[in-house]
């Protein structure tokens, strides 16, 4: 059963990327480098650019990481790097935005968190300040969210009004409308400072799965503002895997979401771009979008003698995204090739013929030979030593035969 259809939203321009309408469903990430640390940031920001990542969020919470931002984003062009680069303001915003014009220019939108640039103040004249500056130099603006981080002055207000209602709704209820209200609201003043309704995502963000649904629902149904969504605080290893792609399925299952971020805490020195395979993953297991060819492997059990295969799949996998960067320039449509890669013969000849190409390994008590099945049909069978590296042959021929036709350039004669 394919998502329903997305939901209406206008479109803002992000640098050269749309967010919104019936464009793709963008994927984002945010760099933990210090920004004020230029070399450091560009590597990240061009390893998450690599990754797939579409948008990339630097923090710039320093005079020093807005000195740099210009700098940054040079640099990432000069490498050929063309990611819009997001700077990610909280407290400081309305003063560094005022007092580094270059860095204002630089960034290709930015994220502000109306939580917290008035806090103590009866006024939103810092807020007002930021948006005034984005309206000036014609940049779009994430209005974020965070409950982490939530209008206090709004929220008392709403459990005020709540303890005097006739049927009082619990605190985690007005919690959440509260979240909500202060996207909406702060929308429609960025709106009354002169910022167009076309430069405003708006985000809402709780750290609790269904929370974090019922907010988007609620936020859906009430403006028609592309939808930065994402489930904030997700965690470490496969709790923030498994919460993140929760939260982001069921909501993007209803077609709510035009970009997405994996908040992952990366392991002590672990990869920032998953953070990144992660949405892309999302996105291919729901049918939204096409990032890589998919390897359907089997979990092994008993039948298989070695991890042999478990190697096998591991390196295909790898081996196919190694190869995407190339072979979206030449063959399009690769990234939609599923590959099956199985452990022995009661699953593996059926999985791998329902599979582009497939391969299924021997198990225990089998010949030792790997039958190689493609499109639907035995083609050939595999045995000694180098089964993995004729395999990647394989699927080099079978990707250049098959995607290849009409995506390369004529010849010019004359
Ligand atoms: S395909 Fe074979 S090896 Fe893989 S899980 Fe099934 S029975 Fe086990």
């Amino acid at each position: 059963m394919p998502a329903s259809p997305r939901r209406k939203s206008v479109v803002v321009n992000v640098g050269a990327i749309k967010v919104g309408g019936a464009h793709p469903v963008v994927v984002q990430s945010m760099t933990n480098t210090d920004t004020a640390d230029t070399t450091a940031t560009v590597n990240q920001v061009m390893e998450l650019a690599r990754a797939g990542s579409e948008l990339v969020r630097v923090t710039v919470n320093t005079d020093d990481a807005a000195k740099a931002v210009p700098k940054i984003v040079d640099t990432l062009r000069t490498f050929g790097v063309d990611v819009p680069i997001i700077g990610d303001f909280h407290y400081n915003g309305h003063l560094l935005l005022k007092k580094y014009p270059d860095c204002a220019r630089a960034l290709s939108k930015y994220r502000i968190n109306p939580g917290n640039v008035n806090i103590g103040k009866k006024h939103d004249d810092n807020y007002r300040t930021m948006v005034e500056c984005a309206a000036e130099y014609g940049k779009p603006v994430r209005i974020g969210v965070n409950w982490g981080s939530l209008d206090s002055q709004l929220l008392t207000r709403m459990m005020d009004e709540n303890s005097k209602s006739a049927e009082p709704l619990d605190a985690m209820e007005v919690t959440m409308r509260a979240v909500v209200e202060s996207a909406i609201r702060s929308a429609e003043a960025a709106e009354r400072y002169g910022l167009a309704h076309d430069k405003i995502i708006l985000s809402a963000k709780v750290s609790n799965v269904q929370n974090v649904v019922a907010v988007y629902e609620m936020l859906a149904a009430r403006c028609d503002y592309p939808l930065h969504v994402g489930l904030t605080e997700a965690g470490l290893g496969s709790k923030g895997i498994v919460a993140t792609s929760a939260a982001l399925s069921i909501l993007l299952q209803q077609g709510i979401g035009d970009t997405i971020r994996a908040s992952l805490t990366p392991l002590p020195n672990g990869d920032r771009t998953e953070e990144v395979i992660v949405c892309q993953q999302i996105l291919q297991a729901l049918g939204l979008r096409s990032f890589t060819p998919q390897v359907a492997a089997c979990p092994g059990c008993g039948r298989t003698t070695s991890t042999f295969f478990q190697d096998l799949a591991d390196q295909i996998q790898t081996y196919l995204r190694e190869q995407m960067p190339v072979w979206r320039e030449h063959y399009s449509g690769a990234e939609e090739m599923k590959v099956a890669v199985m452990g022995c013969v009661v699953n593996g000849p059926g999985e791998s013929k329902h599979a582009d190409i497939g391969i299924s390994l021997p198990g225990t008590f089998e010949d030792p030979v790997a039958p190689v099945y493609i499109d639907g049909k035995l083609s050939k069978t595999l045995r000694g030593d180098k089964i993995v590296e004729e395999f990647r042959e394989i699927l080099d021929s079978y990707v250049a035969r098959r995607y290849n036709a009409a995506e390369l350039a004529e010849p010019v004669v004359g």
